[in-house]
């Protein structure tokens, strides 16, 4: 074990500032929570090198979430939608690594630091870093709710991973299709069940039912179009429960205007490799399960030694403080915060983790500086959905918009949130060359020739 603390110390030795006097902030996690809060600390304290700040997370990039989709029909090149955490490094330092464990008591976080090399690792082992000021910005993972059959066979919508994984794999079955004879076979083939009635399972299901009908009139054609069958299967009573009822509804009549079969209320209850079966019995015979049914706080959050709901999110303060340990805060997807203006917690949203992510960093240097914390007091301007090509839904500063213009809307909104210049540029081309050409169907095989020979 490794105390990089230390190893860190020693390389600021030069500096004038006394060792014992460095403040130290550890940013755990590089989402939207953890970037923001970086970003902000990066910005106010400039050169004020008392303070140190360490980032860590599991990914050497941020994943920009609400462009994944787009990610699954093509409409976006993978590498344009992330942005390396170092960029956003001008004074912090950055670990590429696993979070371990987290000792609020000894002020210590143990990272480990994994490795795709083809060598075998003789000397990788734990690190620990220590911390005055702790952020906890973890996000959640994919939550199955306890159904390991649903697990096993599901693609989810989380990483970048999974996005290129479902891209291949619906290109898979288009091919499939097209060779087989096999009618009913076919059919199952051409059957895409997405299950979550929230952003990430209304946009995939939306952008899926773009790339398996543009394809197909594309470029296959000996697949019948009456085959292509894209369900949205949610348990909830609507689809996007942060909008109102008639904007959800007005959805709900504009994806099945689009093809998308909507089952509501009617929640998964197993699956196999071959179909889904839903609470009232439904079986739909498909070969591909796309789980976007929720998140819940990774194991090492839950296991905290702090207050949690019922959920497992970390419950803070109103200025989103870990109650009971001073210095530690929490926010984004895996903490547990109560919206005032509703009584009801803040949904999971990048909107909001960005938000909080404000008054962590403002709270942070307010304890430094002995400044005038603030409370979490949010109330959203507005919430933008894609729900299709050039469709979308959405509230802004209390006006209900939809199709094409909430769709410009939202597209112009999150392309302003996309970090970097060149990023943004990148994806306004990807956007434009989408609208004269048919999408690409290539599906790459992600595997050296040396694996591919073994499989
Ligand atoms: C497909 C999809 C579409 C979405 N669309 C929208 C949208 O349109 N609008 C919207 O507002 N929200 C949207 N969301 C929700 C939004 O992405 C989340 O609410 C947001 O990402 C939460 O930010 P976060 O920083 O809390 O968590 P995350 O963004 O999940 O970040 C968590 C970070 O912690 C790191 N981490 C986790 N565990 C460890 C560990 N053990 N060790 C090291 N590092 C770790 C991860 O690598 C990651 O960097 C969408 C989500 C998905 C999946």
């Amino acid at each position: 074990m490794i105390d990089l603390s230390i190893a860190r110390v020693k390389r600021n030795e030069t500096n004038n500032i006394e060792v014992n006097d460095r403040k130290r902030i550890l940013v755990l996690g590089g989402g939207f929570a953890g970037i923001e809060v970086l970003r902000r600390l990066e910005n106010t304290l400039g050169n004020d090198f008392t303070v140190d700040i360490n980032v860590v997370s599991k990914d050497n990039f941020f994943l920009f979430t609400p462009m994944l989709p787009e990610v699954v029909s093509g409409m976006i090149e993978t590498r344009h939608i992330v942005t390396p955490v170092r960029a956003f490094c001008k004074r912090a330092k950055f670990y590429e690594a696993i979070i371990r464990s987290i000792d609020f008591q000894k002020k210590q976080v143990t990272i480990s630091n994994e490795t795709d090399t083809k060598n075998e690792p003789t000397n990788w082992h734990d690190h620990t870093l220590d911390y005055d000021y702790l952020v906890l910005a973890l996000g959640g993972e994919t939550n199955f709710f306890g159904m390991e059959d649903v697990k096993k066979y599901s693609y989810t919508m989380k990483s970048l991973g999974d996005a290129i994984a479902l891209r291949n794999h619906v290109i898979d079955m288009l091919e499939q299709s097209s060779i087989e004879q096999d009618g009913e076979l076919r059919k199952s083939l051409m059957t895409f069940v997405v299950v979550g009635g929230g952003f990430a399972g209304v946009e995939t299901v939306g952008e899926l039912n773009a790339l398996v009908r543009d394809a197909v009139r594309g470029f296959y054609h000996d697949i019948d179009t009456q085959d292509i069958r894209v369900v949205l299967v949610n348990a909830g009573d609507k689809i996007l429960p942060e909008v109102s009822d008639d904007l959800s509804s007005f959805a709900t009549q504009k994806m099945k205007e689009s093809g998308i079969e909507m089952i509501q209320k009617n929640p998964v209850s197993s699956a196999t490799p071959y179909n889904v079966k839903l609470k009232d019995g439904t079986v739909i015979e498909t070969h591909t399960l796309v789980w976007a049914g929720g998140v819940t706080p990774e194991k090492i959050v839950k296991e905290l030694q702090c207050e949690h709901d019922r959920g497992g999110r970390i419950i803070v303060d109103e200025y989103l403080g870990v109650k009971g340990f001073d210095g530690v805060y929490a926010h984004g997807d895996c903490a547990s915060i109560t919206d005032s203006h509703t009584g009801k917690p803040y949904p999971p949203t990048a909107q909001n983790a960005v938000e909080q992510a404000k008054v962590v960093a403002n709270n942070l240097i307010s304890e430094i500086r002995t400044g005038t914390k603030v409370n979490f007091n949010y109330k959203s301007r507005g919430i933008m959905a894609q729900i299709g090509k050039r469709k979308g839904v959405g509230i802004l500063f209390g006006m209900k918009t939809h199709g094409i213009l909430a769709w410009m809307i939202w597209r112009t909104y999150y392309l302003s949130q996309l970090p970097t210049l060149e990023k943004k540029l990148r994806v306004v081309i990807d956007w434009f060359i989408d609208m004269f050409f048919k999408p690409d169907v290539t599906r790459l095989k992600i595997f050296t020739e040396n694996q591919a020979n073994h499989t």
